[in-house]
């Protein structure tokens, strides 16, 4: 691709609260580097949301910042909230922008990959032979479920009595687009997807089964499929978290289960995480990516942040946005190999290695990248997808 190459889309930057603008200018740091030496370059507009867009609007996401979401090619965001804006009403809190985003652009499938890099294993809880060169993803269904069905509430049933109600329901619609995100990831990896619910007990869990089997036999045979109970995969991600590939299951398990796997890693600071959305009549699919963690307040502003997070949000947007498998497994490798040259960033630092700030992070993964490319360019990370 020549370093002149027009650009691929747009996309929409939201940095937020908190240590996101620090985090986001490392993945800006990086965005710069795939344009300048490879050709990869995207038209950047950079917006407001949380408590950034309160502050300068009175409201944590604007309609005109709205509209660019859902008119971008893909949206990059660090984190919302903070003690600021704690006490602000519930609907201007800066988790209400987020939420607004994620509801108008009906993000249905989250995407959240638990990979643990070599030199980051001593990080985890588990022992080192159980999570080396761990590499799942687990596909979380995000619009439907337990959180959304109705009937729901509270009522009081008089006699001191109160009666609280929540609906699990999906249907087959549902049940077949977020399936088959989960299908479509896994034959671009280890060819194998494994559906948690639980179809012994629930009813929704049994049409979940049934759908996924019938999804799979009817479009990708050529992916494995199996399925858990989803108690029985809470205890196989710590018993043996490789054994899977690709986890899909739904909002409430994907809730719960997606956090465990995270855990595994030890390390908030390097989780990215994907949300995907219904494709449009001209065949682009909204999505928005993002580090897992918040805006951690008590770090933001000394420049210590690990913005690897949002570097990797930013891999999995040409992944997943833009068909740039190559280019991401690049991404990935570079920050492998900072890894292994023992930077690190204060939330990772282990006893002997060199202690670096979120821009020296930043700038290790871009020198990585020069270094990597200059070697031969994107070949595969050894052990990974
Ligand atoms: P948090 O993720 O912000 O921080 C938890 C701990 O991890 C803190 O000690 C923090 O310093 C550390 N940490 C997090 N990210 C780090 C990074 N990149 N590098 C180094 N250390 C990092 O969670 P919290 O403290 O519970 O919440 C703080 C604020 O963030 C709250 O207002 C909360 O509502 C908000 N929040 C936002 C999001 C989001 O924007 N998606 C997610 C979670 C929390």
């Amino acid at each position: 691709m020549s370093a002149t190459a027009k650009s691929l889309g747009t996309v929409l930057c939201l940095p937020g609260d908190g240590i996101g603008p620090e985090v986001m200018a490392e993945a800006r740091r990086v965005a710069e580097w795939f344009a300048a030496t490879r050709g990869v370059r995207f038209t950047f507009t950079d917006g407001l949301v949380g408590g950034a867009a309160y502050d300068a609007s009175g409201a944590p996401l604007t309609d005109a910042t709205m509209a660019q979401a859902m008119a971008a090619d893909a949206v990059l965001l660090g984190a919302v909230g903070g003690p600021k804006w704690d006490n602000l009403e519930f609907k201007v809190k800066p988790e209400r922008g987020l939420l607004r985003l994620r509801k108008d652009m009906e993000l249905f499938a989250n995407l959240r990959p638990a990979l643990v890099y070599p030199a980051l294993a001593e990080a985890s809880t588990l022992k080192h032979e159980v999570v080396a060169g761990l590499d799942i993803m687990i596909v979380r269904e995000l619009t439907g479920g337990v959180y959304f069905g109705e009937p729901r509430g509270i009522t009081d049933l008089g006699n001191g009595q109160r009666r609280g109600v929540n609906t699990q329901v999906y249907t087959t619609a549902e049940i077949h687009r977020v399936a088959r995100v989960a299908f479509d990831i896994a034959r671009a990896r280890g060819k194998r997807v494994c559906s948690m619910e639980k179809a012994n007990v629930m009813e929704s869990g049994l049409l979940w089964r049934e759908e996924v089997t019938k999804l799979h036999a009817a479009e990708y045979t050529d992916v494995q499929l199996s399925h858990m109970y989803a108690d029985n995969g809470a205890m196989q991600l710590v018993r043996n978290p490789k054994q899977f590939d690709v986890i899909v299951t739904d909002n409430l398990f994907g809730d719960i289960l997606s956090d465990e796997a995270s855990m595994l890693t030890g390390s908030l600071g390097m989780l990215p995480s994907a949300s995907l959305g219904a494709t449009d009549a001209k065949g682009k699919r909204r999505a928005l990516y993002e580090p897992i963690h918040g805006s951690a307040p008590d770090i933001a502003g000394k420049g210590v942040a690990n913005p690897l997070a949002t570097i990797l949000s930013f891999a999995m947007m040409l992944r997943y946005s833009f068909g740039l498998g190559a280019e991401a497994d690049l991404l990935d490798r570079a920050v492998g190999a900072v890894l292994d040259t023992g930077v690190r960033t204060s939330d990772i630092q282990q006893a002997g290695k060199k202690l670096v700030s979120t821009r020296e992070m930043g700038e290790a993964v871009v020198d990585t990248l020069g270094q990597l490319a200059k070697a031969g360019g994107s070949k595969q990370m050894a052990g990974a997808h």
